[in-house]
């Protein structure tokens, strides 16, 4: 889960990592109540990189130019995200940009420290361009990242005195961070030289999600739409697609194998669902609601093969709350007989054979009127 920059400051600031204090806010008339020291920054949240050269950061110098900014960059799309809000920070004169970051390096099943002093431009350009300038170094699990170390790091960048000690403070903060909150990403960038010392200009923050029942504490991730959390709640994982043939399977392999078989007779799925193994008729029902509900939908396709999925349960979960929509159905396997009465006993039909399912689903979709 991707955190936004105001968000990992908050964590930032906990664990004594140096951060602009500022505000949040959703409309620029909110900018004449905040107090803060000019010039500021107005700064777009979303959970995308590169904000400052698609416009979505801007130096304002009175109250007025940040209202200004903060209507410009509110509502505005970044790399498709739209803004709805902005962090607005008192502005930091700054030297020079550097970059430093603690990332899984999976290969190494360890945290490396990524560093350059080709800091405030995307990492990946300088790995591209100029690869000598970044300095990258395991670090030990056991041993976390010791202050030889970070000041060894913080050497090869060419820091010495005061802003050596800082950046050992900082990399040994961060990564203690990294490692506590169970994150895949720590970064900063630009990490910022303001007189004699630094200060983090940015905030980067991704989180194991397979670590979330460590963290109860988390604020809900806003990758995800509002029926997505909806599903997740009822146990179901629900993904949005673009096109317009709602699919519900059961078991991640077969949901993605019905995608592949729309995809392969020319439909487009509207969504990732799977139900889960051992679904129930009530799990059923939820997943044909959630599925109706995101607009554009012209057909659904229901795909099981019943194994610890019972055809009976899930025939029962469809007949309690028809599709409202044209339906084509596949269900096969176990108790399949019983699914298949239920379904007839209420004018539903189904088929035993996938390629004819998703054919059917895909002239359904064809067929039906545009919503
Ligand atoms: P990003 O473009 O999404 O990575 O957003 P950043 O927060 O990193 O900001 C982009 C750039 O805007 C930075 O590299 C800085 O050059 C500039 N910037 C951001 N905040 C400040 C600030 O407080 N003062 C000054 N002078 N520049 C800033
Ligand atoms: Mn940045």
């Amino acid at each position: 889960m991707k955190l936004h920059e105001f968000q990992a400051k908050e964590v930032f600031a906990r664990y004594g990592l140096p951060v602009q204090q500022g505000a949040v806010i959703e409309r620029p008339a909110q900018m004449a109540g905040l107090t803060l020291r000019y010039p500021v920054v107005v700064k777009a949240q979303v959970l995308v990189g590169g904000r400052g050269k698609a416009g979505g950061i801007k130096l304002a110098a009175t109250p007025a130019e940040a209202e200004s900014s903060a209507r410009a960059i509110l509502g505005m799309t970044i790399k498709g995200e739209r803004v709805e809000r902005v962090l607005v920070v008192p502005a930091a004169d700054i030297g020079a940009e550097y970059y430093l970051a603690f990332v899984t390096d999976r290969a190494r099943r360890r945290a490396v420290a990524v560093a350059s002093a080709a800091g405030g431009v995307e990492i990946e350009a300088v790995a591209r361009t100029a690869p000598e300038k970044i300095v990258t170094v395991p670090i030990d699990p056991c041993l976390g990242c010791p202050p030889f170390q970070a000041r060894a790091i913080g050497r090869r960048l060419g820091f010495a005195g005061p802003l050596l000690d800082a950046f050992a403070g900082i990399a040994g903060n961060l990564y203690r961070l990294y490692w506590t909150e169970d994150a895949d990403l720590a970064e900063i960038n630009p990490l910022a030289v303001v007189g004699s010392t630094l200060l983090c200009v940015d905030a980067k923050l991704v989180l194991d999600d397979n670590a979330a029942f460590r963290h109860t504490d988390r604020p809900p991730s806003e990758e995800l739409t509002a029926l997505e959390r909806e599903a997740r709640s009822h146990g179901l994982s629900y993904v949005e697609l673009d096109g317009d043939i709602a699919v519900i399977g059961n078991g991640a392999g077969l949901v993605m194998s019905t995608l592949d078989l729309l995809a392969h007779f020319g439909g487009r799925a509207a969504n990732f669902l799977d139900i889960g193994g051992g679904a129930t008729a009530d799990g059923m029902r939820a997943a044909l609601d959630i599925v109706q509900r995101k607009s554009g939908i012209r057909a659904i396709f229901i795909n099981i093969f019943g194994g610890i999925t019972r055809c009976d349960e899930v025939a029962r979960g469809i007949v309690q709350d028809p599709p409202r929509v044209p339906a084509s159905i596949r269900l096969t396997g176990t108790n399949e007989e019983e699914g298949q009465r239920i379904l007839r006993g209420a004018g539903i039909s189904a088929t035993l054979d996938p390629d004819q399912a998703a054919q059917d689903a895909v002239a359904l979709a064809r067929a039906a009127p545009r919503p």
